[in-house]
């Protein structure tokens, strides 16, 4: 059989609908085929998923298949984007899953280990050598070189794929969160579990999943990037918060901190006057500078300034925002200027109203 044929077979290979004879020679071929294995594990993960949800709100098994094959097909590159399609199919599942609840998921964890499975090269679990699969346990190291990639399996909330030369740790797993660190590297993270459940410890701070996909780099020097592709991420260190939407980045500086999250699209102009922004300071000199470069649609940068600047120049980034995003009801000028949370967060819910969903 060719891999075509499994693929046709694997939705009812995973319902345990094939006759006995068939099923063996679906097992033996993803025994052998790390392509057909891993489409296999990404349609088991999501079915443990589905199996989480209410029938009133289960997705139809088209749209579930269809996320899996993407899944599958993922390739170990940072920045690369899920079609507009998918990326709206996927937005309308994962709101679905969201509303499962934290409690239904913390009953079906367990925190054995995590199985990592090999992509390609050598990655290494401390210093025995990941075959095919094996199992990450707390506190342990997964290492890939320049040549290899593995996928790590969080509990049964998401899939981690690890790039190459790359370090990551499993720190702990439990009912109430799972936490690995990025030491060095690059990774995607997709998560269907519901918010504030996964965590990555940086050496820049920590990014906290929002739902649900996510890139994470970090360089030799600990500095790096966080690009959302779904959802949104929030990232903290020393008390200091950026959330970070589908579509935005965020630069990550080590010892410091993230820096303005700005669209990943944003022009040179801006990201060099965000820059100044968050390495030299907000002097009215940068400031002016970003107003100058953003355009109609970087109201996530100007949002996450507002509370950034002197309140003297305050004024003039809420109105830059306003003439972008209309100021919502209930909420006032002078209100955001002395930085009133409720009126930031409704802001926040104008320019993101799928916000609401994730929180
Ligand atoms: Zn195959």
């Amino acid at each position: 059989m060719t891999c075509n044929d499994i693929r046709k077979l694997l939705d009812d290979f995973v319902d345990g609908n094939l006759p006995a004879e068939e099923a063996a020679r679906v097992r033996a071929h993803v025994d052998g085929c790390a392509e057909c294995a891993r489409e296999l594990v990404a349609l088991e993960s999501l079915r443990a998923a589905t199996a989480a949800l209410p029938n009133e709100i289960d997705p139809d098994t088209d749209l579930w298949q269809n996320i899996a094959t993407e899944i599958a097909s993922t390739k170990v590159t940072p920045m690369r984007r899920p079609s507009l399609w998918l990326r709206g199919a996927m937005v309308a599942a994962a709101a679905a899953l969201v509303v499962v609840g934290a409690r239904e998921w913390r009953m079906r964890t367990h925190s054995t280990g995590w199985e990592v499975t090999r992509i390609a090269g050598a990655p290494v679990i401390e210093s025995r050598g990941v075959q095919e699969n094996a199992t990450l346990r707390q506190g342990e190291w997964l290492r890939t070189d320049e040549n290899s990639s593995a996928r790590v399996d969080v509990a049964n909330i998401g899939r981690v794929t690890v790039g190459p030369e790359s370090a990551v740790r499993l720190k702990g797993s439990s009912d109430k969160e799972h936490r690995i660190e990025l030491a060095r590297g690059e990774m995607e993270a997709f998560i269907w579990a519901p918010p504030r459940l996964f965590f990555v410890d940086t050496p820049s701070g920590v990014a906290e999943d929002l739902g649900c996909r996510y890139n994470l780099a970090v360089d030799e020097d600990g500095n790096g990037a966080l690009d959302v592709t779904l959802g949104f991420v929030s990232f903290e260190r020393d008390g200091r918060e950026v959330i970070v939407p589908a579509g935005a980045r965020c630069e990550l500086r080590a010892g410091k901190g993230p820096g303005t999250p700005h669209e990943s699209g944003a022009s040179r102009e801006l990201q060099e006057a965000l820059d100044r922004v968050d390495v030299e300071g907000a002097t009215p000199e940068n400031v002016t500078a970003v107003l100058h470069a953003s355009s109609s649609t970087d109201g996530v940068t100007l949002w996450h300034l507002i509370p950034r600047v002197d309140e003297n120049l305050r004024g003039e980034v809420v109105d830059a925002l306003a003439a972008r995003v209309p100021l919502p009801k209930e909420t006032s000028r002078d209100g955001v200027i002395a930085l009133d949370t409720r009126m930031l967060e409704r802001w926040w819910d104008a320019m993101y109203p799928s916000w609401s969903h994730w929180n």
